[in-house]
């Protein structure tokens, strides 16, 4: 029998048509009037998404290398920094800033947890000389939201510390702004809310970080965001940029604000919350205690293997994300972020619900597609 292919997963994700037909033209050579024009367009883009008039750089590289840029040009070795470490891109963080020898406060949270307020005062008064505070604002290995407005009143009172915040699946999904949220950095890469192939990546820096270019001392060469912020302005990269990426970026981004981002954070929070209701529902137990609208992690039923659970699913069509490290095996994640319409839910839904009855569980067939209707009509 036919089946189709439907991606769940949390990057990379499903692309919108518009994407796919800007991918599929002939390449463009980029020291040329025509791709500097696309490209500022891009950047202009880019800044009404972070509702910033701040300069915004990309680099030809998946999301990790935006956060070790955000780690070389804002830093000095040996500068104490507060990793808020509670998952797998939490730990990359600590991974990043221990390589290049900045002093880790490690802050590890159990997985699925987000940070307790109280417990950052307390490390902020312990260690008054952090120089920067680290986090994502969602974490995907754990499909969990971390408030970043807290974060930045902190770090605006101490004497002189920056929030870096990985926006990775925060940026397409929620309202970010980073002058509103008092971030001092933000990353994001494409194959996210962004809607494209992975390949690039973004980093807004504030005049507060501005002032560290000069003086931070850690070894780079691509990574070097002075030396693009000074080709960028211009329309043009340091290097060969990922032409194709940003001409299909331009497409996405003008998805993304002809939508309206009030709307487009609105979609994300019903789908989100439309498949955590569904989810419990089922009976099922949901992996996060503050969960991120941009994937939601479930534990497989009691004595169900979460891969094998996966694996019944994707023989439905429906491919969804695993656990990483201990949560291997214990639970899967489905994504709602970019490309992902209330229809899409349904069927997840629907498959997760023929998955688990072919793996004999008692299940009522119908119960939670009942439930993601019903959120669903609710709010639209
Ligand atoms: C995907 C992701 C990254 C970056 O991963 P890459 O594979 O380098 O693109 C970083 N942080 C978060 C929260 C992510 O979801």
């Amino acid at each position: 029998m036919l089946i189709k292919e439907r991606l769940f997963t949390p990057g990379p994700v499903p692309l919108p048509p518009q994407v796919i037909k800007a991918l599929g033209q002939q390449i463009i050579h980029h020291r040329t009037p025509e791709f500097t024009h696309i490209f500022k367009d891009v950047r202009e883009k880019l800044q009404k998404l972070l509702k910033t008039e701040r300069d915004i750089i990309l680099f030809s590289s998946s999301g990790t290398g935006a956060m070790e840029a955000s780690v070389l040009n804002f830093f000095r070795k040996g500068d104490r920094v507060l990793i808020i470490n509670a998952g797998k891109f939490g730990q990359r963080w600590k991974e990043i800033a221990s390589q290049f020898e900045l002093k880790v406060v490690d802050y590890e949270i159990e997985w699925g947890k987000t940070y307790d307020r109280d417990r950052v005062l307390e490390i902020v008064g312990e260690f008054p000389d952090i120089r920067g505070i680290f986090v994502q604002q969602s974490e995907t290995s754990t499909t969990t939201y971390h408030d970043v407005k807290f974060l930045g009143e902190i770090s605006a009172k101490l004497e002189d510390c920056i929030l870096v915040v990985d926006g990775i699946t925060s940026v397409g999904v929620y309202e970010v702004y980073p002058e509103e949220l008092g971030i001092d950095v933000l990353v994001t890469g494409s194959q996210k809310a962004l809607m494209l192939p992975p390949g690039l990546s973004v980093l807004y820096f504030s005049e507060k970080a501005e002032k560290r270019l000069s003086r931070s001392n850690l070894p780079k060469y691509y990574f070097d965001v002075a030396k693009e912020a000074k080709k960028q302005q211009k329309g043009q990269t340091a290097y060969t940029p990922a032409i194709n990426l940003i001409i299909a970026l331009n497409e996405s981004l003008q998805l993304i604000l002809s939508e309206g981002l009030e709307n487009l954070a609105k979609r994300h929070q019903i789908l989100a919350q439309a498949t955590r209701e569904a989810v419990k529902e089922i009976g099922l137990k949901l992996l996060s205690e503050s969960p991120s609208n941009s994937a939601t992690g479930v534990y497989a039923p009691a004595g169900i293997d979460a891969d094998q659970l996966r694996k019944k699913m994707l023989e439905l069509g429906f491919r969804v994300a695993g656990g990483q490290d201990h949560l291997k095996g214990k639970i899967f994640r489905i994504a709602h972020m970019g490309y992902f319409d209330f229809n899409d839910v349904i069927q997840i839904i629907a498959g997760l619900e023929m998955a688990l009855y072919k793996t004999g569980l008692p299940i009522e067939i119908g119960k939670g597609v009942k439930k993601a209707q019903e959120v669903i009509l609710n709010h639209t």
